[in-house]
């Protein structure tokens, strides 16, 4: 097949202008982002020699060579290679979801071009250094091998050549002349290319490999240096040290190791926040390098998000994003798991029914979470920072994970009515008043609308404290988190409030009696009134300032959750709510010897006090606000 030159995408286009133009520290990382392709490419074909035989290759490493005087570093891989479709898929294209969020964070990345590699568009990284890249590569089975060139401006070339070396990959960069630079580096001499791989991929499994040459004293027959004489030796010499971190033994391993090895399996610049590293023995052997990022990585919660660790066998590659291996609560966790038992021909597709993996993903949950347990005691600001980021997630587990939910519950941590610092539910119900019977809590978007809700007043007058949800989760969540222990979980906002023991129940009742009898009826020219929105006026005891509010029924949706519903564009046919009035509030004395007119008009404007009060939107603002001045003028 001849020549053909090829347009870039138009987002290639931006990114390649932003890595030519405007990205000028940290540009040796480009060498990291090119052996991690290479050390990837290798992991492939691994795993394709178990089906085909004849594409192995004894020798798999990643070569280093440059020439001073073209002015050229090439990058080799005897890997899987790329045919001529993968080439302009994976190279012409970046059809990740990552580009949109490359272009975005485009003024962040200016500062700190080392997070180019988050965001799956690494090999344009090397048009920092190059303003010419050939690749060359050919296909594992293929006769043939494809060159692709660019000079990082809108086009590239694509033609077939033959490849003496067979199956791999090759990119030679044209360096740009950087002398004139402050810092400049010199990417063709040998030292400065060691220290780069050591920094950055020196537990790339497969070894990094530069022919040294180096002048060398001469000896005579006796073995003895000859004073003077040097000649030159040349040597292939390994950059790299090559260890599978997750199989050394912990005690080996330093901090900046395990942290160098979190950029590598993440591209992920910060330190992480966690590190598990876990060897499990007995049914399932595996060893397991967990981490738990610092903060939300760009694709969170995206609906094509892929998580998980990457699969091992026997420190064979099998697959990354294995999401078999933890549960959907579990996302964040990233790092790389080695099975000693499973067969080197399990096939991705067949992962997911495997009952080996099930095993696994039982004792890497039921490890992950012990580690939770013992931050959360030990390094409790460690857990609150993960709780903070994370900790929305994990709550899902409680509705997920029947197994685990106990676990999860007491991991969970819940903000109150009464105080800034989280707590565990465990510590909600130690801090409860002897009085106190159930465990009290409300959902709301917000935590200011709700610390000062008319809902809280009876609570507040008898110290108890009512845990707020905030977390657009938490309505679902909380579906399983019915009780705890032997108390159950009651909403404030659902239902009968019922505060006190059995006796102070009567009592109540009795005392609010002779108000019922004397509001019915108000309460009832007021349904009339606002019968359209209302099942129900109820006079009650919730209130001790606010005239009224809303409450739903016990096994009714929240107003917070057909908020949320109105959000996603879910909304059901609201669910009629009651209207509880405060019968010691002087508003309703003064309704009771009004017309039905007046008492129509003063019920729209409680009921719509009562929608805003609970953080709701009222129907029809400018009646409202129109009703307000028309009762100030009358005033
Ligand atoms: P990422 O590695 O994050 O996917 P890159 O832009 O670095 O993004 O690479 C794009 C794709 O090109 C890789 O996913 C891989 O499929 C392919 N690729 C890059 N380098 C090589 C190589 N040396 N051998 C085989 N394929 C490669």
């Amino acid at each position: 097949m001849s020549k053909e030159t090829r347009q870039f995408a138009t987002e290639t286009k931006q990114i390649l202008d932003l890595m030519v133009n405007s990205l000028y520290s940290h540009r040796e990382i480009f060498l990291r982002e090119l052996i991690s392709n290479a050390s990837d490419a290798l992991d492939k074909l691994r795993f394709e020699e178990i089906n085909h035989k004849d594409w192995a290759v004894e020798d798999k490493h990643i070569r280093l060579s440059t020439d001073r005087e073209s002015k050229t570093l090439t990058i080799h891989d005897n890997g899987i290679g790329m045919n001529r479709d993968e080439v302009i898929q994976n190279i012409g294209t970046i059809a990740y979801s990552g580009t949109k969020a490359f272009l975005k964070n485009s003024e962040k990345i200016k500062e700190r071009p080392e997070l180019i590699g988050q965001f799956g568009v690494g090999f344009y990284a090397v048009f920092m250094v190059a303003d010419k890249v050939t690749l060359h590569t050919q296909r594992a089975g293929d006769a043939v091998g494809i060159i692709w060139e660019s000079t990082g401006d809108g086009n590239y070339s694509i033609e077939e050549a033959s490849r003496p070396q067979g199956a791999g990959t090759s990119i030679t960069l044209h360096l740009k002349d950087m002398s004139q630079e402050d810092d400049p580096q010199d990417f063709l001499e040998e030292w400065t290319l060691r220290s780069v791989v050591k920094k950055y991929s020196d537990f790339i499994e497969y070894p990094i490999k530069m022919l040294v040459t180096r002048e060398v004293p001469e000896f005579d027959k006796d073995g003895k240096p000859v004073e003077d004489k040097t000649k030159k030796e040349s040597s292939d010499e390994v950059f790299n040290s090559q260890k599978a971190i997750w199989l050394r033994d912990p005690k080996d391993i330093t901090q900046d190791e395990y942290k160098d090895f979190y950029k590598h399996v993440t591209n992920d610049w910060n330190a992480p926040l966690e590190t598990i590293h876990y060897k499990a023995e007995g049914t399932q052997e595996f060893n397991a390098l967990l981490y738990i990022p610092e903060s939300v990585p760009f694709d969170y919660n995206q609906r094509d998000m892929k998580y998980g660790p990457s699969l091992y066998v026997k420190r064979v590659f099998i697959s990354d994003n294995c999401e078999d291996l933890v549960p959907q609560y579990l996302r964040f966790v990233k790092g790389v798991v080695d099975s000693n038992d499973l067969p080197l021909n399990v096939s991705r597709e067949l992962i997911q029914k495997d009952r080996q993996i099930n095993l696994i993903r039982k004792a890497l949950v039921s490890k992950i979470l012990r580690q939770f347990k013992t931050m959360l005691t030990k390094e409790k600001d460690t857990y609150l920072k993960l709780w903070k980021v994370f900790g929305s997630t994990l709550k899902e587990g409680i509705a997920m994970d029947f197994s685990n939910k106990d676990a999860l519950v007491e991991l969970s941590l819940f903000k109150t009515s009464e105080r800034e610092e989280l707590m565990t539910l465990k510590e909600y119900v130690e801090k409860m008043p002897a009085s106190q019977k159930d465990i009290y809590y409300m959902t709301g978007e917000s935590l200011d609308i709700m610390k000062t809700s008319p809902y809280l007043e009876k609570l507040k007058e008898k110290n108890y404290e009512v845990i707020l949800f905030t977390d657009s989760v938490d309505e679902w969540v909380l579906n399983s988190l019915t009780e705890y222990g032997d108390k159950k979980l009651v909403s404030i906002t659902k239902g009968d409030l019922d505060l006190g023991t059995e006796e102070e129940k009567k009592e109540k009742e009795k005392e609010l009696e002779s108000k019922v009898e004397r509001l019915k009826p108000l309460c009832e020219s007021m349904k009339k009134a606002l019968e359209e929105y209302i099942k129900e006026v109820k006079v009650s005891d919730r209130l001790v300032k606010s005239p009224v509010c809303l409450v739903s029924g016990e096994h009714d949706p929240s107003a917070h959750m057909e908020r949320m519903l109105e959000k996603l564009g879910q909304a059901a046919p609201k669910t009629k709510r009651t209207l509880e009035i405060n019968p010691n509030h002087p508003i309703f004395a003064k309704m009771e010897g009004f017309s039905e007119e007046k008492i129509l008009n003063w019920s729209e404007i409680l009921y719509n006090q009562a929608l805003l009060n609970e953080g709701s939107q009222i129907k029809d603002p400018v009646k409202f606000s129109n009703q307000l001045s028309e009762l100030m003028v009358n005033a």
